[in-house]
């Protein structure tokens, strides 16, 4: 016998015939011998029309009343749930999120959940009777008993919290399509159900899985070990599952507002190389990355700098047994990148210029928490400033903020070896202070490689169309610019995705300076434009350069750590069909290019192919991919 927890989405409890179809599925679990919670949205579209009728009545309703009216929505269908369950001679009893215990915090509307008092729940279950949970709601001050709503979408969250908190053996959600697919199936029609998808790959695919799964019930299931399996109501297919790490022991207390960051990991046996003033043209990186996987070079991360003019910037890291090769073949290929006539601000001096930089070393920070809390980055970039540690390079995911750090001087060659073991002693002691992490919290080396040969390297790819991108320009370069910049933005609730800060520094007017590049949600491009202008002469940089509107296609994979070529395949797929790369970051897991706006869903379509998720069941594996 165990103990499941199913949630049913609005669509799979729409009509009278679709919840007597739920509650014999119910049934029938019940008939194996499981003890079963059932979480319930609201009816079809009742929430919505929740709220236009609220908006009838007034354009500011209190968000308290909107929680009460909204809440009922769910007390609809559990209670018709249960009544179909008992005309099938099945025990069951419906529960409000109070009833329950779902104790939250008091923001209304946006309700993060603390903790579930289970004992009511369990002695239910006891008593051998289904449980038919509300889900989207819960109380908060437990004094006055407030009805709190979680956000919209929020029953995924009520599920997966009800999950961790009763240690149930799984949590199937089902909806009405059959899995999670590898990509929008609006935008490619080949899109193929995913057997299974880790959840770090899951929260780095949030814009691609936030329709089918919300992020923060992903969140809780990674935290907690959750199983979760996301499956049709309509049909017996296995559907999706997504698995996370197995959990040791983690408190059930402020179960959605633990850290934002969970984990620091660091690497002292990076090296990296960057090739500057490379012409911003389609097909470059995908000639420069295609020759490092020839010479099967394993790149781990790569930031490509907004363009300045006709060139850009990129700067990759290797691990430091890798970096004659990988210089080698950057230097002979750097000329070729020349090829094909100058444009009329390119001078024939004008040579890409190779840097590169043994003693470097890697310093990240992990956590699902990071989305849709502005300021993490901020946090990190302040914590790191503060310690006299001077960022070299960012680069930013949804989970993942990383950098690399170097001594402050360039070292004598001659003189001994800088220390950066003690540098990422100093950086992760910082970003544990800040981050509020125990000692034990693991700090060490990243994601191992994978070992599974057959590991297609990418799982799923998806795009965000709704993107502008900044650069600023000249920023000087000290410890805690990106800390100033970023925190500014963050006091205002903006957002930003994808940080860039890349090699090339300049001299203007007698001081080093530097680009740093970020993308926003085109919604809040103006306000963040506003915010740094009023910035620029506090901090002290030249202008601002935009680009209003961008598409940020990512491919997403555990499969990829440790398999060269995989960045090389995504930047060819581009390639040929002429489309420019605009920027490019990556975590370990992730590679994110930005791209013309217009070529957005074309180039979502190419690294989809490229990468074989159309053939079901037949993704390119990991021998495949290095070119021959
Ligand atoms: N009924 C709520 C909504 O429509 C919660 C949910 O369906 O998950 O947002
Ligand atoms: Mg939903």
């Amino acid at each position: 016998m165990a103990l499941i927890v199913q949630k049913y989405g609005g669509t799979s409890v729409g009509s009278v015939e679709r919840i007597q179809a739920v509650a014999a599925r119910v049934s029938a679990a019940v008939k194996a011998g499981h003890e079963l919670v059932v979480v319930v949205s609201a009816m079809g579209k009742t929430t919505d029309a929740l709220v236009a009728l609220a908006k009838d009545i007034t354009d500011s309703p209190s968000r308290r009343e909107m929680d009460m009216l909204l809440s009922t929505g769910e007390q609809v269908s559990i209670s018709l749930l249960t009544m179909a369950l008992h005309e099938l001679g099945c025990d069951a009893i419906s529960m409000t999120g109070a009833q329950m215990g779902i104790v939250t915090e008091a923001a209304h509307s946006r309700a993060r959940i603390l903790h579930v008092e289970s004992d009511r729940i369990r002695r239910q279950l006891d008593a051998g009777k289904v449980v038919v949970a509300a889900g989207f709601q819960g109380v908060a001050n437990r004094a006055d008993l407030e009805i709190t709503t979680l956000g919209r979408g929020g029953s995924d969250t009520s599920a997966v919290a009800l999950a961790a908190a009763l240690q149930a053996s799984c949590c199937e959600i089902y909806t009405d399509v059959p899995g999670i697919l590898t990509t929008d199936p609006r935008l490619v029609p080949e899109a193929r159900i995913m057997e299974s998808v880790s959840s770090d790959e899951m929260l780095e695919l949030a814009s691609l899985g936030a329709k089918v799964l919300h992020p923060r019930a992903v969140e809780i299931a990674r935290n907690y070990g959750v199983d979760l399996v996301v499956r049709s109501s309509w049909t017996d297919e296995p559907g999706t599952r997504v698995v996370s790490p197995p959990c040791a022991g983690r408190s059930l207390e402020n179960l959605e507002i633990a850290r934002p960051v969970d984990a620091i990991t660091y690497d002292t046996s990076q090296a990296q190389v960057s090739l500057l003033r490379i012409p911003d043209r389609p097909g470059i990186v995908a000639k420069l990355f295609g020759e490092l996987a020839r010479q099967t070079v394993d790149v781990d991360l790569i930031v490509q700098s907004i363009h300045d003019g006709d060139s850009n910037d990129i700067a990759f890291t290797v691990q430091e047994r890798d970096l004659n090769r990988a210089e080698a073949t950057t230097a002979a290929i750097a000329p070729t990148l020349r090829q094909g006539p100058l444009r009329p601000t390119e001078t024939e001096g004008d040579e890409a210029e190779l840097l590169s930089d043994r003693h470097v070393a890697a310093v990240s920070i992990h956590g699902a928490g990071m989305i849709g809390r502005p300021g993490v980055a901020a946090q990190m970039f302040e914590s790191l400033a503060a310690a006299g540690i001077n960022i070299e390079i960012i680069s930013t995911s949804e989970v993942q903020v990383g950098c690399i750090i170097a001594p402050g001087e360039a070292p004598d060659p001659d003189g001994p070896e800088p220390d950066l073991e003690a540098l990422c002693q100093r950086a992760v002691a910082a970003l544990r202070k800040t981050f509020d992490l125990p000692e034990e919290a693991d700090a060490g080396v990243a994601i191992a490689a994978a070992t599974e040969k057959d590991l297609a390297p990418v799982s799923g790819v998806a795009l965000d169309a709704s993107q502008s991108q900044i650069a600023i320009r000249h920023v000087p370069d000290r410890p805690g610019m990106a800390a100033q910049i970023f925190q500014l933005l963050a006091s205002e609730g903006i957002s930003v995705d994808m940080i860039i800060q890349s090699q090339r520094r300049r001299v203007v007017a007698g001081q080093t300076c530097r680009d740093i590049a970020f993308s926003v949600a085109e919604a809040d491009l103006g306000r963040a434009c506003d915010l740094l202008e009023a910035s620029r002469t506090v901090i002290g940089w030249e202008r601002l350069d935009v680009t209003e509107k961008i598409a940020k296609v990512s491919a997403v994979g555990k499969g990829m750590v440790g398999c060269p070529g995989v960045a090389a395949k995504m930047f060819a797929a581009l390639a040929d069909r002429g489309i420019n790369i605009q920027t490019i970051v990556t975590s370990q897991i992730k590679i994110s290019c930005a791209v013309d706006r217009d070529r957005g869903v074309e180039a979502l379509q190419a690294i989809h192919d490229a990468f074989g998720l159309s053939e079901r069941y037949q993704a390119t594996s990991r021998e495949g991919l290095t070119p021959a």
